[in-house]
């Protein structure tokens, strides 16, 4: 028997979008309530699309989504926030992909909150702002890892426990976050952590974006911050793909 078709109306930002056929695009997309879900726009590629046509990526769209099984189809869409300076700054335009694409790798389909909308579609506004992007980047990066619960340990030695002293320090991301000299020196890996570095992290972990874009980060301290939170998530990401390739094999084995 053919499930019933349901229409719901939803807020949702386009992460990623793939032409299919003629005129028709497939889009990733983040909703508030329902999730991450790929839905078909109809014809959006021909300038008459006028129901379905504002589907941009990186821009805010209230839709009417129309779901049949595992279907879903843009039925309606309307702009509520383009962000233009995304598409008209490449620059930003390509943190922007980076946020997106953060967002996909760290969440299931239909397994992300409203939390992770609501963090997307306020960091695609900071990226607009007239800031440095990275500023934005990293903050969001901080936000993002915590809501997936791999937030960084910060004030506590990752490996020990005992509170950190104020000095420079070094960073595991095997351990997890900042671990002290006298543990880096015992285990000999991580890579160092200059106390500023630790002090605008611990920022980003707990205050609102007004004061973290009052900081003033210079190009150094900018390539420190950028270096780390890259490392860490790129060593989270890996560990993630090979639990899911190392699920998958159990699978196959068990067939
Ligand atoms: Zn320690």
């Amino acid at each position: 028997m053919p499930k019933a078709e349901r229409v719901f109306r939803t807020e949702a930002i386009v992460l990623r979008r793939q032409d299919i056929g003629e005129a028709d695009r497939l889009l990733l997309l983040l909703t508030p309530d329902h999730g991450k879900f790929r839905a078909v726009a109809h014809g959006t590629r021909k300038p008459a699309a006028r129901k379905t046509g504002h589907v941009e990526l990186f821009t805010l769209v209230d839709m009417l989504i129309r779901r049949r099984g595992e279907w879903y189809v843009v039925a309606q869409a309307e702009t509520k926030n383009a962000f233009l300076l995304l598409r008209e700054d490449l620059v930003r335009n390509t943190y922007a992909n980076h946020l997106a694409e953060l967002l996909d790798r760290f969440t299931s389909d239909q397994d992300s909150s409203r939390a992770e909308f609501d963090l997307l579609a306020r960091a695609l506004g900071w990226l607009c702002e007239d800031l440095d992007p990275r500023t934005a980047a990293r903050y969001y990066e901080i936000r993002l890892l915590a809501l997936a619960g791999f937030a960084p340990s910060l004030h506590y030695c990752s490996v020990g426990q005992e509170p950190l002293e104020p000095q420079d320090q070094f960073f595991s991301v095997a351990d997890g976050g900042v671990i002290c000299p006298d543990h880096y020196f015992e285990q000999a890996h991580g890579m160092p952590i200059s106390l500023t570095a630790l002090k605008v992290l611990r920022h980003m972990q707990t205050q609102p974006w007004d004061a973290i874009k009052a900081l003033h980060i210079n190009t150094p301290l900018h390539l420190e911050l950028e270096r780390l939170t890259l490392a860490y998530i790129t060593y989270l990401l890996e560990q993630r793909l090979q639990s899911v390739e190392f699920l998958r094999r159990l699978r196959r084995e068990e067939l």
